[in-house]
């Protein structure tokens, strides 16, 4: 697809769906927002600083109602929409996200009307990047609609389900780039699951080996002591995936509200457990700020990879960006594996 025809491709998406894409606001920062002008667009190398989980997982989510002992569930409220310009890392995340959440009505009532339009374009600098090179082999085991890889003067085009080659035939049908018939010059892939021929990820798996027992090393007591337990890293995160329910009951009647909104281990009530003695009124797991950053850490580097055979960090470096105590994961990950060797 050329350079104008994907403008046009992209005004045509503007015109019928909700457009979500990276974007510069006023402070020359790279966010997420919808997308009204083609020229507003970002397709750089650069990652915007929230995730795409924002309008996947719904910071604060309704679940259902209930009045006397009739429950109404309710689905999120959300027209098609488009994710443009999706890195190839935040492809990953997604595809992992699709995994947690598979049986999740929620997560998939939104999945169903979303469309992942995935770029190559990674970032150059940055650590331990899963996907560091695009190699079209990749492509069959994340999960999108369509996919530009990005050439010198135009993209070529590979989709990823029935629904991203139904968009590029209606595009063309509706006055689009071709001459009628559909735009037809892509190749389909099929997804083949998360692992790939070549096995496991090495780097995954080296990780998650340095980290067996190691929860008493001192890398964990260090970064305990720089830790402020706010929770940006997590929120920041396009793989943290954590949530807790929470109910609403309406004091004049008998109804109410079950809701759910994301979770961080860094706060106090995410261990907090049922359960009152005289002793513990209300028993916490994990009081020590080391032990939480272990936690955290072991959930993206051994729980995640047991649970899905996937890596639970996409290497995006949100979590080092936004940190306030300049907790850098590059870092943290060099001093776990060279404790290992
Ligand atoms: S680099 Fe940090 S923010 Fe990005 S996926 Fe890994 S843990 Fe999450
Ligand atoms: S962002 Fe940094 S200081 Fe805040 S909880 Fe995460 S590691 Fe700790």
């Amino acid at each position: 697809m050329t350079k104008a025809q994907f403008k046009k491709f992209t005004d045509y998406l503007i015109k019928n769906n909700q457009v979500i894409a990276p974007q510069y606001d006023v402070e020359e920062i790279l966010h997420l927002n919808e997308l009204n002008n083609s020229a507003d667009l970002y397709l750089g190398t650069e990652l915007p600083l929230d995730s795409w989980k924002f309008y996947m997982l719904p910071h604060d989510q309704k679940m259902f109602e209930y009045q006397g002992d009739k429950l109404k569930e309710t689905l999120p409220k959300i027209d098609k929409q488009v994710f443009l310009g999706v890195s190839i890392l935040d492809m990953q995340a997604l595809t992992l996200l699709n995994q947690v959440y598979e049986k999740d009505a929620y997560y998939q009532d939104i999945k169903k009307k979303t469309i992942v339009i995935g770029t190559s374009l990674v970032p150059k600098d940055g650590f331990n990047k899963f996907f560091e090179v695009f190699e079209e082999n990749k492509l069959e085991h994340l999960q999108f609609d369509i996919f530009l890889a990005v050439q010198k003067d135009n993209y070529k085009i590979f989709t990823g389900s029935n629904d991203g080659q139904r968009l590029l035939d209606k595009f063309s049908a509706k006055g689009g780039s071709t001459s009628g018939g559909g735009y037809k010059k892509y190749q389909h892939i099929e997804y083949a699951g998360p692992i790939r021929e070549e096995g496991l990820d090495q780097r995954m798996v080296d990780i998650k080996d340095a980290m067996q027992n190691n929860h008493k090393d001192k890398i964990w007591q260090d970064l305990g002591k720089r830790c402020i337990e706010c929770g940006k890293c997590t929120i920041a995160c396009p793989v943290c995936f954590c949530f807790r329910m929470y109910d609403q009951a309406d004091l004049d009647q008998d109804k109410g509200r079950r809701s759910r909104c994301w979770d961080s281990c860094f706060y106090n009530e995410f261990t907090q457990v049922a359960g009152v003695t005289p002793k513990s009124p209300k028993h916490r797991f994990m009081t020590k700020t080391a032990e939480k950053i272990y936690f955290w850490y072991e959930h993206h580097f051994v729980r995640t990879p047991e649970s899905f055979s996937m890596p639970g960090c996409v290497g995006c470096g949100r979590c080092t960006r936004t940190c306030p105590a300049d907790i850098d994961i590059t870092q943290t990950i060099q001093d776990i594996l060279k404790k290992k060797e």
